[in-house]
């Protein structure tokens, strides 16, 4: 919602209504463009064009341009799908400046309510509703949104697991569970020369034990387990001076939310633990917490079907990432499509995907949106 934001959202609407789609804005900023070219409710991909401040090109903006592109191709080609066909850009994706991550795609399904996304307040103390109304994409769209047919988003991997074992496709079957925390550690502020080491209270180096026993906790619970420390903010600050406050962010994640409930409670012990131990006091406050999703398995497969189509495999695996098309799991059926990122590397501006990768997930793409155009999805398959 910053202005560069506001920006990129003129752009990417004024591509919108250049292939003549209905564009509707919502009261959280959302952004769907519509090609009302049948009836019914309608397969929608989509994904972000927001980024974090040292993000790379193709983190959300690849998923909503190729979307862009298949409805241009199709409508080159002359070809109408059974079903309307839809683009969404997802405010606030990445929760870089406002929590929790994946705002927009949570207020469309219901997750959060109008008036709480509203009133979020950032990092830097603006407003949500207010930054909202600056960019002028307080839109008259209700949320929730009407459900799609079935909701599919083409994504870079944004982690190293494609290219290391040679896999140009990806095709998603969910989404890790994420916990995000702050925590604010209070202690004594004082003099860096004069205060001996057995009479400090010192949150710094309390922020310093929790990221480490982060790390060991990581380690101990073994892959898919990560754990990270972001964000520390010291106060005041100062070469000469031991801190009186840390506000740092804690960021824990797992594909079995068993076991991120167990990592959250142990953490939480250790952090009474070493509060007793270096006398200070810590708060911590949720930022974010999404339970692990599963993706509809009829539509996992139609991805697969379709990049076999192509003679080029995909390998089925979950999520690092949160992304949106974890939101629209629970309204409609929803899977994803990955292409691998060069070294793994995102949130970085050294992000890279080659251009064949790119096209080709854009085809598989197209042919998947086709494909959940014509599939009846109120038909259980007999398992
Ligand atoms: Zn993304």
């Amino acid at each position: 919602l910053t202005d560069e934001d506001g920006h990129g959202r003129d752009l990417v609407v004024g591509w919108m209504r250049e292939l003549d789609l209905d564009v509707g804005i919502d009261v959280v900023g959302n952004i769907i463009g519509t090609w009302n070219c049948a009836s019914g409710a309608p397969v929608m991909t989509g994904s972000h064009i927001d980024t974090v401040r040292t993000g790379g090109r193709f983190d959300g903006n690849y998923g909503v341009l190729a979307g862009l592109e298949v409805i241009q191709t199709l409508k080159e080609a002359g070809i109408t799908p059974t079903r309307p066909l839809a683009v969404g850009i997802f405010t606030n994706e990445e929760g870089a400046r406002f929590a929790p991550d994946m705002l927009g795609s949570l207020v469309y399904v219901g997750g959060m309510s109008v008036e709480e996304a509203l009133d979020v307040i950032a990092i830097d103390g603006a407003r949500f509703a207010d930054e909202l109304e600056k960019i002028g994409y307080n839109g008259p769209n209700p949320c929730p949104g009407p459900s799609p047919h079935a909701f599919v988003e083409l994504h870079i991997e944004q982690g190293p697991v494609l290219e290391s074992i040679g896999f140009r496709l990806g095709s998603v079957t969910g989404v890790q569970g994420i916990s995000w925390q702050e925590l604010t550690i209070v202690g004594q502020s004082n003099h860096a020369g004069t205060t001996p080491m057995s009479m400090r209270r010192d949150p710094a180096f309390v922020a310093a034990r929790i990221t480490v026993f982060l790390r060991d906790l990581a380690m101990r619970y073994g892959p898919p387990q990560v754990c990270t420390v972001g964000k520390v903010d010291l106060v005041p600050n100062l070469v000469n001076v031991v801190a009186s406050k840390v506000t740092m962010t804690v960021d824990v994640r797992n594909t079995d939310e068993a076991v991120l409930r167990r990592a959250e409670l142990e953490f939480a012990e250790f952090l009474s633990v070493v509060a007793q131990e270096e006398d200070v006091t810590i708060s911590t406050r949720t930022l974010a917490r999404f339970e692990p999703v599963t993706f509809d398995e009829r539509v996992v497969d139609i991805v697969s079907d379709v990049c076999q189509s192509f003679e080029v495999p995909a390998h089925r695996l979950p999520s690092g990432a949160g992304h949106d098309a974890q939101m629209f799991a629970r309204v409609c059926p929803t899977a994803m499509i990955f292409v691998p990122s060069i070294k793994g590397i995102s949130h970085n501006p050294a992000e890279l995907t080659d251009d064949a990768d790119l096209s080709l997930g854009a085809d598989v793409l197209l042919h998947t949106m086709l494909r959940l155009a014509s599939t009846d999805f109120t038909i259980e398959s007999n398992t």
